[in-house]
């Protein structure tokens, strides 16, 4: 980073306030945040860093998705056929059970690889139960910027021994991941308590998170009304609709990210409002877990934040944040017509409404001064991308993660030109397909294992 970095000759689309969208030069400062924007041609006439020719290109923040889970990017594809509560029982728990630090520290490089090389700079992770250490430790190393932690799970039916925890050791645990991890890799790891969902979790559990948030300022991320069997079960046992028992908790607010809300109660976009709580819509998900199409042209008419994710890649199968763009645009036109959110409005909930749940809306989500450099160089002089198109349009449309050319976290190149920089792609893949058949041994799973060895 020695003398910063200069972006030549792109258009830049910025998501500030003015919305602008103008050719622009950009000096990243040695310290990774955004020191410059000019019109080509009036910056300094000499530089002594490196330069990035952009010429004809197009720069945007890099994309936000504030629902993953890095640790079931093993287990891609593990999602065919079953509902929600019968995928987690039968599937994805017996596996995250049948992590060790090894498995879940490949699951999260093959994560963080895909991740950059389709221009998502920063997520919101939900980790599984144990392994949280070797997780973020992965992650540090990848150089994506990173919001999550461990997964807690003190209660529910189903859920196996190696996942069910003590509800004083599951924060106890969370909170010596917080004091290890919050702020480490320069900066880029931020930790957010994770209390599973509802159905997992004791009231207990949730009030002593919400306390923790409260008093520490981090983030709470949790799943509420993913599925409709799920909300009348939280119906049932507790006598509230889910995102409002929440909220009765202390699970509301702008420090509380929930996933999905595809099924809310007639009165509870109006109460995510007015509280500041943020949604995670992941149409993907959604749609291969036939949970449904969230009401997100409701949230965004109410006022919620509405962010993106991909959710799990067991049951996406991809983390391509361009995809959910392009998803949520359809879904939302089928579902509300011509009142569905602008091009644009989407294209914020992949960018600055991120930043936003991550509780990083003055840091990053848009390309102005003093935010950092994380940014996604793309190429959209392709016969898939080319027309004459609004920019957000084609953004939102047109652009695929293979269009994506070059990136920067923290003014930092992590991708360039398709090549990922922090990781050996190589490698990240042979340890992910090792590990991979070793959980599936570990988990009983020796039929899917075989299989994949087969395809090896
Ligand atoms: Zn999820």
């Amino acid at each position: 980073m020695t003398g910063g970095l200069l972006i030549r000759g792109a258009t830049v689309v910025a998501m500030d306030p003015l919305g602008s969208v103008a050719r622009r030069d950009i000096i990243v400062g040695e310290d990774g945040r955004i020191a410059a924007l000019f019109a080509p041609g009036t910056g300094p006439a000499s530089f002594s860093g490196r330069t990035l020719d952009a010429d004809g290109r197009v720069v945007v923040p890099g994309l936000i998705q504030a629902h993953l889970h890095l640790c079931q990017t093993l287990f891609r594809g593990m999602a065919e056929v079953l509902p929600l509560l019968r995928w987690l029982r039968e599937r994805i728990w017996p596996l995250e059970a049948a992590h060790d630090a090894d498995s879940i520290a490949a699951s999260a490089r093959l994560s963080v690889a895909e991740l950059l090389l389709g221009g998502t700079t920063a997520v919101l992770d939900m980790g599984t139960v144990h392994h949280t250490d070797a997780l973020l430790a992965a992650v540090a190393e990848g150089g994506i910027r990173y919001v999550g932690g461990k997964a807690m799970m003190d209660s529910g039916e189903g859920v196996p021994p190696g996942l069910l925890e003590d509800t004083a050791a599951s924060l106890r645990e969370s909170d010596r991941l917080a004091e290890r991890w919050h702020g480490a890799a320069a900066g880029r790891i931020r930790y957010a308590y994770c209390p599973r969902f509802v159905l997992t979790c004791t009231p207990e559990l949730m009030r002593a998170v919400a306390d923790r948030s409260r008093s520490g300022d981090l983030v709470v991320h949790t799943h509420a009304s993913e599925q409709r069997e799920e909300g009348e079960l939280v119906r049932w046992q507790f006598g509230a609709p889910n995102i409002q028992f929440l909220a009765s908790l202390g699970l509301a607010g702008p420090r509380t990210v929930l996933a999905h809300c595809v099924w809310p109660d007639p009165h509870e976009p109006g109460e995510l409002a007015r509280l500041g709580t943020n949604v995670v819509h992941c149409p993907s998900c959604n749609l291969k877990l036939s949970s449904g199409i969230a009401p997100i042209t409701e949230y965004v008419d109410n006022g919620v934040n509405v962010a993106l994710g991909a959710d799990g890649a067991a049951s996406n199968n991809l983390l391509d944040a361009w995809e959910e763009l392009r998803l949520a645009g359809l879904l939302a036109r089928l579902r509300d017509g011509s009142g569905a959110p602008s091009a644009r409005q989407l294209f914020e909930m992949a960018t600055l409404r991120g930043a936003r749940a991550l509780g990083l809306e003055d840091q990053i989500g848009s390309v102005e001064v003093g935010k950092w450099a994380d940014l996604a160089i793309v190429d959209l002089r392709t016969p898939h991308a080319t027309g004459p198109q609004d920019i957000y349009s084609q953004l939102v449309f047109a652009t695929r993660a293979s269009d994506v050319r070059t990136v920067l976290v923290g003014g930092r190149v992590v991708v360039e030109e398709r090549v990922l920089q922090t990781l050996n792609e190589a490698d990240t893949l042979r340890d992910a397909e090792q590990q991979w058949r070793r959980v599936a041994e570990r988990a009983g799973l020796e039929q899917s294992a075989s299989l994949a060895a087969a395809r090896a």
